[in-house]
């Protein structure tokens, strides 16, 4: 990918889970990092509380991260000298994400972004798509579907082994949650 290193831009990672979105991000970052160039990398909070935590790909590679409650959060870590902004899970944060990712690039800053682009009924995720659309480069990654191992897609929810329905809460108490990487053949979201 040919991409000019004085100007801002942002590049978005999409897919299901498993896909290596996380693990690609944390290659582009560390590169980065290689060329001495001064990168801060976010990922949503889940309660308020400010941490500094590991970005943790399903393959054990990981980069350290700053977790904020609130996508303008990051305009506060943003110095004068900032040249690569990496985002993980950016499905997680308000919409307020895409105006923030333009203005940094607008900036000169190189926007590095990661996130499901549908959720487990395979709909559009939050501001991801939007962040498609405004991009320069976007990379959909996919998984291997659990059951037929074709390309995946979509992420699978399951409720104690079985697929969650379309209007299941989010928060089950009591019960076990898990997620895998199916086809369209294999999603499942019944009724
Ligand atoms: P994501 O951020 O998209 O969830 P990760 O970068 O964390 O993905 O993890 C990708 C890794 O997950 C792969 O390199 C592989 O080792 C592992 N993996 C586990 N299950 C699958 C699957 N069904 N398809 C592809 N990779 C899988």
């Amino acid at each position: 990918m040919y991409r000019p290193s004085h100007h801002g831009s942002i590049e978005v990672i999409v897919g299901p889970m498993y896909s290596g979105k996380s693990e690609e991000l944390i290659r582009r970052l560390k590169r980065a990092q290689i060329a001495k160039q001064k990168v801060l990398v976010f990922k949503p909070a889940i309660d308020d509380r400010y941490s500094i935590e590991d970005i943790v790909s399903h393959n054990g590679s990981k980069l350290k991260a700053v977790r904020i409650a609130h996508a303008k959060d990051i305009l506060e870590y943003i110095e004068k000298d900032t040249q690569v902004v990496g985002i993980d899970e950016v499905q997680f944060f308000d919409m307020e994400i895409v105006q923030i990712c333009k203005d940094l690039a607008d900036r000169g800053v190189r926007v590095i972004a990661a996130g499901l682009d549908m959720d487990f009924r395979g709909e559009p995720f939050g501001p991801t798509p939007a962040l498609v659309a405004i991009a320069e480069f976007a990379d959909k990654l996919s998984a291997i579907c659990m059951t037929c191992g074709e390309p995946a897609h979509r992420t699978q929810r399951l409720i104690n082994e079985k697929p969650a329905n379309y209007s299941d809460p989010i928060i089950l108490v009591g019960a076990t949650e898990s997620y895998e990487a199916r086809c369209r053949l294999h999603h499942e979201v019944p009724n």
